[in-house]
Formats: C-alpha cells, sequence, structure tokens
C-alpha cells in the first residue's frame, strides 16, 4: 500500500512470571500505534481483548429503566414543558427566542461553557436504547443546530468555531437522561479542534493535499478500517483511537458547518445511527459525539466536517470510570476491541 498517510506502530514486549500461567515466564506482546495525524498514542494488548466484559460490564437494563421512570415526570424536555422551562435568545439574535424544528428544539444552556452555547432536545422521547436512535430526530436537531450557526455567523461577529456535540447517559457525562445535543460557538476553537486545525495545516504544508482526502482513500483503499458511506458521509473506525471504538464520520467535501446541506445532515444522522446502532450490538449504551468545523468565514481547503464518536462504560450501579491515568493525563487509549474488528461490525449495519 503507498498511500500518503503513514499508518504506524511500535511493538514491545512485557516479560514478567505470572501466577496465572502456573508462575511460568509469560511475555506479552503489547502494540503501540500513533495516530497519523497527531501522533496521539493507543496500546493494544491481545491478552485484554477477552476481558472487555470485565472492563465494561453488561448495561443494567432495568437500573436504566428505573432511573428513566424516577426522571421522566420531572423532566424538563418531555412533553411541552420546555416551552415553560427553557430559556430564550435575544430577539435581534435569535427571532423567538428558539428553534423548533419537528420534535427538536434548540434553547440557550443556562450555564454556558461558551460565547454561544445551545442545548437542542433530541426527539420527544425521554430514554431510548442506541439501536432505537431514529435517523429524523437526529436530523431535525442537526437542523436546529446549522439554523442557530447560520443565525449566529450573520448576527454575532467574530464567533468562528463551532462543534456539535452529545453526552448520553449518566457514565458519558450527561446531566440529565432525555437525549440532547449541545452546540457550541466561539472566538476560539477548543483544544482540540485547535489541535486538529493546526496539524492539518502543517500536513497540507508538507503534503500539498488534504490529510483528510488522503486518509480517505487510503483508508478505502486497504478496506479494513472502512465502515461504509451513509450518502456524503464517510465512517471509519480510527486507526489509533483516543476513545473506547472510536469512529469518524467525516464528510470529504465540506470545510465548515455554512457549506452544510440537507443531504450532508441526512448522512451524519444516518451514520451516527449505525455507529449507535454497532455499539448496541456489542453490548455498550453511552457515548459521547463531537462534529467538528473549520472557521466559518474561510474555506480552510487543510480541513474537512467530521464527527468523532466514542462508547464510554456502561449503566450499572458502582460502575468503574472508563478513563483514568491513560487516558487523562497521559494521553494514551487502551484498544480493547481493535478498529478492523470494530469496522467490520459496523459494516455488518449497512
Ligand atoms: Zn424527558
Amino acid at each position: 500500500m503507498d498511500g500518503r498517510i503513514r499508518f504506524e506502530s511500535r511493538r514491545q514486549k512485557s516479560v514478567f512470571h505470572n501466577p496465572l500461567k502456573g508462575k511460568a515466564l509469560d511475555t506479552q506482546e503489547l502494540e503501540i500505534r500513533l495516530d497519523p495525524l497527531t501522533g496521539a498514542q493507543s496500546v493494544f494488548n491481545p491478552g485484554l481483548e477477552d476481558k472487555v466484559a470485565a472492563i465494561f460490564p453488561p448495561s443494567d437494563r432495568a437500573l436504566i429503566d428505573r432511573l428513566a421512570a424516577l426522571s421522566e415526570p420531572m423532566c424538563f424536555l418531555c412533553g411541552d414543558r420546555w416551552q415553560q422551562t427553557t430559556p430564550t435568545y435575544a430577539e435581534d439574535l435569535l427571532p423567538g427566542g428558539r428553534i423548533q424544528v419537528g420534535e427538536a428544539v434548540l434553547f440557550p444552556n443556562l450555564f454556558p461553557v461558551a460565547r454561544m452555547h445551545a442545548v437542542i432536545r433530541v426527539g420527544a422521547r425521554h430514554c431510548v436504547p442506541l439501536r432505537e436512535f431514529e435517523p429524523l430526530r437526529v436530523l431535525e436537531a442537526l437542523q436546529a443546530a446549522l439554523a442557530f450557526t447560520r443565525q449566529v455567523a450573520r448576527n454575532v461577529p467574530g464567533v468562528e468555531y463551532f462543534t456539535v456535540n452529545a453526552n448520553y447517559l449518566g457514565p458519558a457525562g450527561a446531566s440529565f437522561m432525555h437525549p440532547h445535543f449541545q452546540v457550541t460557538g466561539g472566538d476560539l476553537p477548543f483544544t482540540w479542534l485547535q489541535t486538529l486545525l493546526e496539524k492539518s495545516r502543517r500536513y497540507r504544508e508538507e503534503h500539498g493535499s488534504c490529510y483528510w482526502l488522503d486518509l480517505l482513500a487510503d483508508e478505502r483503499d486497504i478496506g479494513k478500517r472502512h465502515a461504509g458511506e451513509c450518502g456524503p458521509l464517510s465512517l471509519v473506525a480510527s486507526y489509533s483511537p483516543q476513545g473506547m471504538n472510536e469512529v469518524l464520520g467525516i464528510l470529504g467535501e465540506r470545510h465548515n458547518f455554512l457549506e452544510l446541506d440537507d443531504a450532508d445532515l441526512q448522512g451524519v444522522a444516518d451514520g451516527l445511527c449505525r455507529v449507535l446502532a454497532g455499539y448496541d450490538s456489542l453490548g455498550f449504551s453511552t457515548f459521547n459525539f463531537s462534529l467538528y468545523s473549520g472557521p466559518l468565514s474561510q474555506q480552510d481547503d487543510s480541513f474537512r466536517c467530521f464527527f468523532r464518536i466514542v462508547s464510554r462504560q456502561n449503566v450499572h450501579e458502582n460502575y468503574r470510570a472508563d478513563d483514568y491515568f491513560m487516558q487523562k493525563l497521559l494521553g494514551c487509549e487502551v484498544i480493547l476491541t481493535l478498529p478492523e474488528t470494530l469496522a467490520a461490525t459496523l459494516r455488518e449495519f449497512r
């Protein structure tokens, strides 16, 4: 394979007397992978492959149902309660104060962490298993996010950097159960987006081509991490994931959110739901999602719009966090399911 992208890895051996093997000398082989753009590491120990069920115990469906039953009667997004409970934007920014598209409703976050920070209800249903996320409900939420982005771009000078994000269920950081997205817009890109933008520009300077298009071309050629197409969106399992079961959904033709049309949003909605169905089939019930845009005021040809999605720890009592020193402080993810295996699973959901 003679692509432009370098899929680098290092092999290391770890040797010790293993009581699980009668104290015999045990040699375990590690594969350390480097992300082709950022150099971010991940490590795979084949010995952990059959330990997924122990590290990610199955979701406690009865607990989820109990939590849903407890929270639904007071959920501020259920029914039409949002009309009384959610804040509104000023008329000159957003006429009407909120954006409604089908069952999606966009309104300001009460405690923003970005200059523009909106919350979007994704569908009217309070609790949704991952396999039951509907592309139409996700599409409506994305249409609301895009309408908001356009409105801000028209009315608030200098807000350049947008993302659309999701935390689903408590172990993924959600503070309430009802499916929701969060849109952020600011003058500065968040750290990770800034890194992606800078590294993408450097790649373009060095190679004279766009990293994201090269990545798509190479991953299509290689095939084993390519997980299918959803209209204009391509799904690829990350070579060196920075979260559990990380998948990228890349819009190869789009530099920033202002260029997105309904076919792009449909592709993102279909791609997201396809990955969620795949996660569900692997026994996962929670996720984090971010959709990134290049700066709104330029066609940054080194960058393309894409999303990253990762699964998180399952819902069960006294669950163990899945981010520990490796991820939080050393910036290295531990691979339990190889990206090549994950992609093969996702391809079944075409
Ligand atoms: Zn609700």
